[in-house]
């Protein structure tokens, strides 16, 4: 991060990783309806847009070699391929919103969490929350209605929630996904308390 010296940055980062299909995206869209004030940091991808998806608001659609001119720029926080597509976490915004004092919110995964963590040295308050899915068979439920995926791809994507689930000891804390409006007011009090505890 551009940060002066040592010196911490007014904003946070709240950081959200759960295996595909375990309901992040909706979560992060309820979480950023109570809270206007947050924003939310819009990843680059290489990966093709899902029906309904908008550019620039779900994900920045781009080509590999725009991606590659991003990388070499120095223009990602953190980037990683995931199921064979590029994604990334555009440093610019990211850094201009902490350093104006803004909650920025993160949705990546396992990898860009532990990027994250590195590139920020404690310069930034991070939280990290992980959301778990009741169960494999609640996520394989879930990634099959969605209708988005082949059956080889939600296959992988079933293997690799295994592989994060593992790994979620790594974060701040850990969340249930049984109910989403539960799960929501849950991480809502999580982040408040972890907002005051900064002031
Ligand atoms: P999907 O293609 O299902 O939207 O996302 C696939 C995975 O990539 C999810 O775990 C999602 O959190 C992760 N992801 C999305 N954006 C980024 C990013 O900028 N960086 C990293 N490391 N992972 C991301």
């Amino acid at each position: 991060m551009s940060s002066k010296g040592k010196q911490v940055q007014k904003g946070v980062l709240v950081l959200f990783s759960s295996p595909s299909g375990g309901g992040k995206t909706t979560i992060v869209d309820r979480l950023l309806k109570r809270h206007p004030d947050w924003v939310r940091s819009v990843s680059m991808t290489t990966r093709a847009a899902r029906a309904g998806e908008k550019n620039g608001e779900d994900y920045f659609f781009v080509t590999k070699p725009e991606f590659e001119k991003m990388k070499a720029d120095n223009g990602f926080l953190e980037y990683a391929n995931v199921f064979d597509c590029e994604y990334g976490t555009p440093r610019p915004f990211v850094e201009k919103q902490v350093e104006s004092g803004k909650t920025v919110v993160l949705a990546i995964d396992v990898q860009g969490m532990k990027k994250i963590k590195q590139a920020v040295g404690g310069k930034i308050s991070l939280l990290s929350i992980f959301i778990l899915p009741p169960s494999l068979k609640i996520l394989r439920d879930r990634l099959e209605g969605r209708n988005t995926d082949t059956p080889e791809d939600i296959e992988r994507r079933l293997d690799i929630a295994q592989e994060e689930i593992k790994q979620a000891n790594c974060y701040d804390c850990t969340v249930v996904n049984q109910n989403l409006e539960d799960t929501v007011l849950e991480i809502d009090e999580i982040v408040n308390k972890f907002l005051k505890e900064r002031r």
